[in-house]
């Protein structure tokens, strides 16, 4: 069978591979650790949950505006207006499948075959084949030396005449840094001043730690929302725990979101009516679970943070937010650079999950996610330890069986 150039250049999300494999195996009835994952285990918030059952019941369950009901457009604007300190319109919001597919279709909606989209490494592991679906070429900047941020100087340096988009997504998957207020606005000052897009990947913005401040992106332009190079997105899935409803959303220039909305009205049609009841009620009863997810989170870092502190030779990024730590581990494994192959190796001596950090961008590195249960956090950084260490004891327990070196 022939497929298309796109098809062939494109690999699997490596992150929800991953999850698929994790899922699978533990189905299986092995006992394993999930650090690989990005979403958080908590339930659901009971609201959104109320709202979709009843619309459920309605019996009435129908395709909905393109860009989304209206009532999902006022919930997007209240937040806006509550995260972002911007009254909006509804002609500048709209809902997508997940903030994956608002991505997807804001990029299909500025480049045109061989436009560049500029982001910084560690990046997203969908960013650069995202940008490839789009007929783009994905242009990721690496910071000098042990850096996890390439300063504003890099990234002027990387934005071309073919530059049509940065992305930036702060705090970062998969680092945990969050990037300052200043670095925000010294780069909306270089995207206008270059006229390109700043797209704002604010997926984590309400997951940041130690009471690190909000960035309202707004603040830094004398521009409307309709004239500024701004598309903020957002959307349910980490901070309600509603991965699986697929709501997300884009807020930016009425202009780009009628481009958007067409395109979008083509390829999904908008999304899940239901999931869109749903993210309206968690929005609205938005002061609710996100403080205690936000809580949970922080004292699930400091814990793992602390357990990693005991492993020899491991370099570990302190995560000011999301509920990723980013760590290299090429002075304390004899796998140097090639990280998949050490993830691989802990997932089939140890059974602990992983993603690789090439999978960002960064050899040698892996991600670890802090948001399953503290004892999956603890026995995985147990596990880890006993894998690297060869000098350490010959066999590990794991339940009521004994794994040899
Ligand atoms: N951006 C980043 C940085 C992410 O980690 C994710 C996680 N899937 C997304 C966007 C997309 O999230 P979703 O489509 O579930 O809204
Ligand atoms: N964003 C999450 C992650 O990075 C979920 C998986 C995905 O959508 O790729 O693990």
């Amino acid at each position: 069978m022939k497929f298309s150039q796109i098809a062939q250049s494109i690999a699997p999300s490596a992150t929800l591979k991953l999850n698929a494999k994790a899922t699978r195996l533990r189905l299986a009835g092995e006992p394993v650790i999930h650090l690989g994952g990005g979403e958080p285990k908590s339930k659901v918030p009971a609201p959104a949950l109320d709202a979709a059952i009843a619309h459920l019941q309605t019996g009435e369950v129908r395709y909905t505006p393109a860009a989304g009901t209206p009532a999902m457009k006022d919930a997007i604007i209240a937040y806006t207006d509550r995260f972002y300190g911007r009254q909006v319109e509804r002609a500048n919001v709209m809902a997508s499948a997940g903030a994956k597919q608002a991505i997807m279709v804001a990029l299909l909606a500025l480049v045109d075959p061989g436009d560049e989209v500029v982001f910084p490494v560690p990046y997203w592991v969908s960013y650069p084949d995202m940008v490839k679906l789009a007929g783009g070429v994905p242009v990721p900047v690496r910071a000098a030396g042990n850096s996890l941020l390439p300063t504003l100087e890099d990234m002027a340096a990387a934005i071309g005449p073919r530059t049509r988009a940065v992305l930036l997504n702060s705090p970062n998957n998969p680092s945990g840094q969050i990037y300052d207020a200043e670095y925000i606005r010294d780069m909306i000052r270089l995207c206008e001043e270059r006229d390109v897009f700043l797209m704002m990947d604010d997926i984590y913005h309400r997951l940041v730690f130690d009471g690190a401040p909000q960035i309202h992106c707004y603040d830094y332009t004398e521009r409307s929302v309709d004239d500024a190079r701004i598309l903020v997105l957002n959307g349910v899935s980490k901070q309600y725990a509603m991965t699986g409803f697929r709501i997300g959303w884009a807020v930016g220039p009425r202009d780009l979101i009628t481009a958007m909305s067409n395109i979008q009205s083509h390829q999904s049609g908008g999304p899940c009516s239901v999931s869109q009841t749903a993210a309206v009620a968690a929005i609205e009863a938005i002061h609710g679970s996100v403080p205690v997810l936000r809580q949970e989170l922080q004292e699930s870092r400091d814990e793992l943070l602390e357990l990693l502190s005991e492993v020899p030779g491991l370099v570990v990024h302190k995560p000011g937010g999301t509920f990723y730590c980013f760590c290299d581990f090429r002075a304390c494994s004899e796998f140097g650079d090639d990280c998949t192959a050490l993830s691989e190796y802990l997932l089939e001596k140890v059974q602990v999950v992983t993603v690789p950090g090439a999978e960002f961008g960064c050899p040698g590195f892996l991600r670890l996610s802090y948001c399953g249960s503290r004892e999956d956090i603890r026995e995985g950084v147990r596990r880890i330890r006993w894998a690297l260490d060869s000098a350490g004891p010959s066999t590990l327990r794991i339940g009521d069986r004994v794994i040899q070196r």
